[in-house]
C-alpha cells in the first residue's frame, strides 16, 4: 500500500516539547516507521519550515518526508493552499496513493479537498478537539469546531485514541459511532525501558541524595503545571524540609528564547515561584531530546502529569515503560493508562489538596513506588507502535 500522511501543522522532525511540537509528532514518526516495517510505503507531507535540509528527506527505506512551500495560516485558506501544493507534487511525480491519513483538524481540511480531487479515502485522526479546549480551558474557537464537524461528516473513517475520545466525537459533534475506530497509540520499548536510578542521575548530573519529581510537557494551559506548583507550595508549608530534600524538574519549552519567558503562562508561574519562595527547588530544564527522556524518567522518584485535559498522554506511557512511579489527573487517556494504586496513582483533576497529599504519601513510601513502577512497566508492554500499525492496517485495508 502507498499511504499519504498529511501534517499541515507541524513536522515530525521539529524539536519536541517546544510550542506545538509534542505527541502528534512522535505519533506520526512512529506510525510511518511501523507501517514501512510491514512493507508499506509512506509519504508524509509537511510545510517547508527550514532551508537547512533538502525538501524531500528519506527517513527510512520507504518513508519520505516531503516539505512543500505553503503559508501557515490558521484560517481555512492555509490548508487549501497546502492541498494545492500536494496535488501539484502528486501530479508532477505521477504518484498514486491508496489513501490519505490526516492529523489534526487543519490537515483534515487539506485532506477533504484532496479526497475530492484524487478520489481516494480519507482517514482522520484529530489528536485534540476544539470542543474539548472549550470545555476544559475555555478557548472557544467556533471556526475550528465547525471545521472539525465538516471533516467528521465527510471523511471516511475517524481514528480516536480512546473510548472517551470516541464518546466526545459522538456527544459534541454528533459523529456516527460506526465511523469511529478506537486505536490507542503505542510506545517505543527499545527507547523507553527501565534503567538504573543512580546511573541515570549520574549521566544527567542530577543529585543522588534528593527526591526528584518530574514534569514533562509542552507549555500549554491544558498541562496543568500551575496545579503542580500550587501543590508543591502546599507541601512546603506543611514540611519545611521539603525545599532541602526535594527537587522538581520541569521539562518542555524553549527556555533559550525570549518568547518563552514572555509567555503569560510562564510569567504567572515565575511570579508565583518568587512570591512563594519556591525558586530554589524548581528547575526549568527546557525541552530535552526524545532520546534523553528515558534517563529522566528513570532518574525520577515520581513523574507527575496534572493535565486538565489529555487526549492520550504519551509522556505517562513512556514513563511507565521505564518503570517509573506515575501520578496523573483522572482525565482523558490518562484514566485508561493508569489503574489507581495498581500501576500508578490518579488524583481528581484540579484538586490541589489531593495532588499534594498523594505526592507526599508516595514519596515517603519507597516499596509502594517500586511496586507501582513494576506494574506500570508490565502494563506498558500491552502498548506498542507495531500493534498500533497492525490495527490501522486492518482499517486501511477495508478502504484501499
Ligand atoms: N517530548 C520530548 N521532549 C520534550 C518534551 C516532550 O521528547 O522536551 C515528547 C515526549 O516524549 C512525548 C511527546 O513529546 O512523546 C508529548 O506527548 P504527549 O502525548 O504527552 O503530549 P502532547 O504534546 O500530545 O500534548
Amino acid at each position: 500500500m502507498r499511504i499519504a500522511q498529511i501534517s499541515y501543522w507541524s513536522c515530525p522532525l521539529t524539536r519536541l516539547g517546544v510550542l506545538t511540537a509534542g505527541g502528534m509528532n512522535v505519533y506520526l514518526f512512529n506510525l510511518a516507521k511501523s507501517l514501512t516495517e510491514k512493507g508499506h510505503r509512506v509519504d508524509i507531507f509537511v510545510r517547508s519550515h527550514s532551508t537547512e535540509h533538502d525538501s524531500v528527506l528519506d527517513l527510512g527505506s520507504s518513508v519520505s518526508l516531503i516539505h512543500l512551500n505553503s503559508v501557515k495560516y490558521e484560517n481555512l485558506l492555509g490548508p487549501q493552499y497546502f492541498a494545492k501544493a500536494i496535488l501539484k507534487y502528486v501530479k508532477d511525480k505521477k504518484l498514486e496513493y491508496n489513501l490519505l491519513h490526516a492529523h489534526y483538524y487543519l490537515s483534515g481540511l487539506t485532506g477533504l479537498w484532496l479526497k475530492n480531487k484524487l478520489k481516494i479515502p480519507l482517514i482522520q485522526t484529530f489528536h485534540t478537539l476544539g470542543a474539548m479546549k472549550k470545555k476544559y480551558i475555555a478557548i472557544d474557537d467556533q471556526k475550528r469546531i465547525q471545521a472539525e464537524k465538516k471533516i467528521i461528516d465527510n471523511c471516511d473513517v475517524l481514528v480516536s485514541s480512546t473510548q472517551l475520545e470516541k464518546k466526545d466525537l459522538v456527544d459534541y459533534y454528533k459523529a456516527n459511532p460506526e465511523k469511529i475506530s478506537v486505536i490507542n497509540p503505542g510506545v517505543d520499548h527499545q527507547l523507553f525501558a527501565p534503567g538504573g536510578k543512580n546511573y541515570s542521575r549520574e549521566k544527567l548530573k542530577l543529585p543522588l541524595d534528593k527526591k526528584i519529581i518530574l514534569f514533562v510537557g509542552r507549555i500549554d494551559p491544558v498541562k496543568g503545571l500551575n496545579l503542580l506548583l500550587e501543590a508543591i507550595f502546599r507541601i512546603t508549608e506543611i514540611d519545611p524540609q521539603f525545599k532541602n530534600n526535594y527537587q522538581v524538574l520541569l521539562i518542555g519549552g524553549d527556555i533559550e528564547s525570549r518568547n518563552y519567558w514572555q509567555n503569560k503562562n510562564i510569567k504567572d508561574i515565575i511570579n508565583f515561584l518568587k512570591v512563594k519562595d519556591l525558586e530554589c527547588c524548581i528547575k526549568f530544564l527546557g525541552s530535552r531530546s526524545h532520546s534523553d527522556l528515558p534517563y529522566f524518567y528513570s532518574a525520577a522518584d515520581l513523574v507527575v502529569l496534572p493535565s486538565v485535559y489529555e487526549s492520550f498522554g504519551l509522556v505517562i506511557l513512556e514513563a511507565m515503560a521505564c518503570g517509573a512511579a506515575v501520578l496523573a489527573s483522572k482525565v482523558g487517556g490518562l484514566k485508561y493508562l493508569i489503574k489507581d494504586n495498581i500501576n500508578g496513582s490518579l488524583f481528581k483533576s484540579g484538586d490541589i489538596r489531593q495532588l499534594s497529599d498523594k505526592i507526599v504519601t508516595l514519596l515517603k513510601d519507597n516499596p509502594k513506588r517500586q511496586e507501582l513502577g513494576l506494574s506500570a512497566y508490565r502494563d506498558s508492554l500491552f502498548y506498542s507502535w507495531e500493534k498500533h500499525a497492525d490495527k490501522l492496517l486492518t482499517l486501511y485495508k477495508n478502504f484501499a
